[in-house]
């Protein structure tokens, strides 16, 4: 395997850098050319295979012919179409494609174009629908410490992380609870013991918050950010319980495992825990225009219907809907049904996993479900980003961060490529963590 250099400064012509506050974030950042397969290539031209399908979105690679051709005949019928005065096909049809993908009882959709819009829109539906019922009080959302939601200013709030306490004050009525996995990390909680208490502590928090006051819980079935934390077996039954007993809505942000990660359409389905809301958004387009969508139980959809329609749900955003995202998305949804993408899910996950644990070995822990890996180094904090830094050397792109590394790979991934992630990962662990096979 040959190692890459970090990309010389001249890559980046200046003249235009200096008006983007996209990129670069660091000296590692790198100025993207073209895209083929799983394959990048970047200005200095050099190849990178990557492992994260650009950020849980690229499922079917960079070049995928019948999405790109749907959406190429969209834009030469109908690129966008009046909203507030209707809509187009394409946006209903993915609206029944998504919603047939989901558990029973999902059965309505909403679309946005983004992850963050469709946490938003997850909470104003929670809003609407107690005030609905006769419950204008429940307006109260939890979510986790150490979850993430989006950037938007709702989303934001609802993201439990330390580091966005710099842009002050959130969301009033935002509450946020404990997840097992910080039990297990911050307090030596047993991981036998972590759901039953992390739940326990969420239904004291509703208790003591007052559950009249408390509209809906959000959560991430797997943590993304804590290195993909996967929740104890019973651990989401125990928290839908909780949610039923007092009323609160379930809403699960299934942005990162939604759309066949897991191995199933949706976390829902892989944990057979169905929500009230889900939230769906990245890889739902294959990431050949933005879109994303909130997915709703029948008992919402009828608030909406109830209430007049959509327009109920307003204000909307100008490009919701719009005939682009929904091509892409119907195309995305279509190919995934139609090539029986959950088998070859399924297949090269049963490939990766055993293999990806054999190049780990001693020096962490593996976290797989489906397509979704996370790896929890010993090492300590700081760990994670270094090995990211040394498999970017080798032109493999993954994520790191804290103490862990995370790979989500396109479903179109062969083997052979995948072979070779695991062999520059190795590499990688070698230089970083040492040969502690
Ligand atoms: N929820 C989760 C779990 C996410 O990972 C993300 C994006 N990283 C979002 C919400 C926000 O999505 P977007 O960036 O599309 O707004």
């Amino acid at each position: 395997m040959t190692t890459v250099d970090l990309p010389p400064a001249s890559v980046w012509p200046p003249d235009l850098s200096a008006y983007c506050f996209e990129v670069p974030h660091s000296d590692r950042s790198l100025l993207f050319e073209s895209g083929k397969g799983i394959r990048l290539t970047d200005a200095a031209g050099r190849s990178f295979l990557d492992a994260m399908s650009g950020v849980f979105v690229t499922c079917f690679g960079y070049d995928c012919e019948p999405i790109m051709q749907a959406v190429t005949d969209q834009l030469r019928t109908l690129p966008f179409n009046p909203p507030l005065h209707g809509t187009n096909r394409a946006a209903l049809e993915l609206a029944r494609g998504l919603v047939e993908l989901a558990p029973p009882g999902i059965t309505a959709a909403k679309l946005v174009n983004g992850g963050s819009e469709s946490v938003e829109a997850a909470v104003r539906l929670a809003r609407l629908y107690h005030r609905a019922h006769g419950n204008p009080d429940r307006v109260k959302v939890l979510s986790y410490y150490h979850g993430y939601h989006g950037a938007t200013f709702g989303s934001l709030s609802l993201t439990g992380r330390p580091d966005v306490a710099r842009f002050g004050p959130g969301l009033p009525g935002v509450v946020h609870v404990w997840p097992p996995d910080c039990l297990e990390t911050f307090w030596d909680v047993s991981p036998e013991r972590s759901g039953a208490l992390a739940a326990a502590m969420i239904e004291r928090t509703i208790e003591a918050e007052g559950p009249e006051s408390v509209a809906a819980l959000v959560m991430e079935p797997v943590i993304h950010l804590r290195g993909m934390a996967i929740p104890p077996a019973d651990y989401l039954a125990r928290v839908r319980e909780v949610c039923d007993r007092h009323g609160v809505l379930l809403v699960f942000d299934e942005i990162v495992t939604g759309f066949g990660r897991t191995g199933q359409p949706f976390a829902a389905q892989t944990f057979g825990v169905t929500p009230d809301i889900l939230c769906v958004g990245k890889g739902i387009s294959g990431g050949f225009a933005p879109l994303a969508a909130v997915l709703m139980a029948d008992r919402l959809a009828e608030v909406l219907r109830e209430a007049g329609g959509p327009p109920s749900f307003a204000p909307s955003h100008t490009y919701a809907a719009n005939p682009m995202s929904a091509a892409a998305g119907l195309a995305a949804v279509t190919l995934f049904r139609q090539d029986g993408y959950l088998d070859r899910i399924r297949a090269l996950a049963g490939h990766l996993e055993p293999r990806l644990r054999g190049v780990v070995g001693g020096r962490g822990t593996v976290r797989a479900l489906g397509l979704l890996y996370g790896v929890k180094l010993a090492g300590g904090d700081g760990v994670g980003d270094q090995v990211a830094a040394a498999c970017q050397r080798r032109g493999l792109i993954l994520r790191g961060q804290d103490d862990w590394v995370v790979l989500a790979p396109a479903f179109v991934t062969t083997t052979g490529e995948a072979d070779q992630i695991l062999a520059l990962l190795g590499e990688a662990l070698d230089e970083v963590c040492g040969d502690g096979r």
